[in-house]
């Protein structure tokens, strides 16, 4: 019975990262009809961030990802807020105590830096683990009786409580991508368990949650694999079964070396985070993906990529495929490149799929701001006939105002290239022979214009190209016969004068 996570610190808006670590463990919970947990790690309260939880649940629900259980919802292990579940850390680092895998510190910060320059200054790196628990200037209940452990904490002396990582152990992990991982406990830290403010650190508060809920994998970015020694350690002190592990690669920029961060999502026109924020969980962003134009499956579909692939040629992949073909196997081991162009291509793709129904109600709106009133039956076929061009929705202006609109400017080089001698009487020749036009319908103005280019004995371009600048402003947009027929006779004329004037 598979049971994932997706454990995010509500610290400010998700990151691209944070969302394709979701997204991940949604598509294995689903392929394995598993269940898909959100938990929100929020022990840290300097980090914390008001606002930031119900973002990252717009944002799964924005890309078609709900949890199945979490705060509010199927509270069967909850609550799934750590804040909330404080009182039960306690016991566990407790336990530790007595079973003799963690022990108080009560070491100033001053000490420690002291420890810390003395080292440095015989070129080593100070660790806090066994080379220097016993003895030094360090003080901590492996020194200390149990009767002077209990008076300084009951003077209120400021503590931690910190792992007694196991000396000279060789600890042999495994992960569901990386495979074997070998690690010399000598070289790891006694991390800090629990704090004397009555709060676990990430690494209690993570393993403990992720055991009374049953995880089953833990699947989350490599920035954690460092913590991983330690987690597989947590999980023996306790006597329980681990979960798997996997740890998914990092997002790179597209350009350079490096993990892909804001900046570059500002650089590259948009932000690297999938929602709009507009109060204190983002400050200064005020875009992102969804507000950028993408449709969230397109988003979905590219972020899938993002370190994973189906060993096809394959690229167009909606949810319910992703669940089909994804597995941990086949995520990748080292950095996945975010390439821009390629996520729009994705929005393109995908926008060939959307009905001109479904098109022509997100148009609707954007043409209503432009004080622009046109029955909907006349959008569609503007929709139907502009949308293979477009890559957002917000593009579709630019590739049909001419639909709604006269011309005021012509493309200066088409014009010039284009517009020539005679041209102003031959387009006044052909608004007599457009206004004797009685089937004002695409293919007839089309037979009947073409027969008359024939008889004249002159060339199509003479007379299509000024046409189309006429009544498009520029040599671009879609089957000029399908325009004339949109925008009627009258409008056609009227154009046709003004391109004469
Ligand atoms: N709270 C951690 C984070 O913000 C969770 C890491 C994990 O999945 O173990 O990413």
């Amino acid at each position: 019975n598979v049971r994932v996570r997706f454990a995010p610190s509500p610290t400010g808006p998700l990151h691209i990262g944070g969302v394709r670590t979701a997204l991940y463990n949604y598509l294995f919970a689903k392929k394995y009809n598993g269940t898909f947990v959100l938990r929100i790690e929020d022990t840290d309260q300097t980090r914390y961030v008001a606002n930031a939880e119900q973002y990252i649940i717009d944002a799964l629900e924005w890309c078609n990802i709900p949890f199945d259980e979490g705060p509010g919802k199927n509270e069967k292990f909850g609550p799934y807020r750590q804040s909330e579940r404080k009182e039960l850390y306690k016991e566990y680092a407790d336990k530790l105590i007595e079973t003799g895998w963690a022990y108080y510190c009560f070491d100033s910060s001053e000490a420690l830096d002291a420890e810390r320059k003395a080292h440095e200054a015989e070129g080593k790196t100070f660790i806090y683990n066994w080379h220097n628990r016993a003895g030094g200037t360090l003080v901590n209940s492996l020194v200390l009786t149990d009767e002077e452990v209990q008076n300084k904490i009951n003077s209120g002396e400021n503590y931690v409580i910190r792992f007694k990582t196991p000396q000279d152990e060789l600890l042999r992990m495994e992960d569901e991508i990386r495979g074997n991982i070998r690690i010399d406990t000598n070289t790891l830290d006694d991390k800090i368990l629990f704090k004397g403010d009555g709060m676990p650190t990430y690494h209690l508060a993570n393993i403990v949650d992720d055991h009374l809920m049953e995880i089953t994998h833990v699947i989350r970015g490599e920035e954690w694999l460092p913590s991983m020694p330690l987690h597989v350690l947590l999980y023996k002190a306790f006597g329980w079964d681990a979960p798997k592990f996997a740890h998914l690669p990092l997002i790179l920029k597209p350009v350079g070396k490096g993990k892909l961060s804001k900046r570059d999502g500002d650089k590259l026109g948009f932000p690297v985070f999938p929602l709009e924020y507009t109060n204190d969980v983002t400050g200064d962003v005020s875009r992102g993906y969804k507000e950028d134009g993408y449709f969230s499956d397109a988003f979905i579909n590219m972020l899938a990529f993002l370190g994973w692939n189906p060993g096809t040629e394959q690229e167009i992949f909606n949810l319910e495929a992703l669940i089909e073909a994804f597995e941990l196997k086949r995520v990748s081991k080292s950095g996945a490149k975010f390439n821009p162009d390629k996520a729009k291509w994705f929005n393109q793709q995908y926008m060939q799929t959307k009905s001109d129904d479904e098109l022509t109600d997100l148009y609707l709106p954007i043409l209503k701001e432009k004080g622009i009133t046109k029955d909907k039956e006349f959008v569609l076929k503007v929709v139907s006939s502009i949308k293979e061009r477009a890559v957002f929705v917000h593009d579709f202006w630019d590739l049909s105002s001419f639909f709604f609109e006269t011309p005021t400017e012509y493309d200066a080089k088409a014009s010039k290239k284009n517009w020539k001698e005679g041209t102003a009487e031959l387009m006044q020749e052909l608004i007599t022979q457009i206004s004797s036009i009685e089937d004002f319908t695409s293919e007839n103005t089309e037979k009947e214009i073409k027969e008359w280019i024939t008889a004249k004995e002159i060339g199509f371009g003479k007379v299509m190209q000024p046409l189309r600048l006429s009544l498009v402003g520029k040599l671009a947009g879609p089957h000029l016969f399908d325009i004339i027929a949109m925008i009627g006779k009258e409008e056609t004329i009227k154009r046709l004068e003004n391109a004469i004037e």
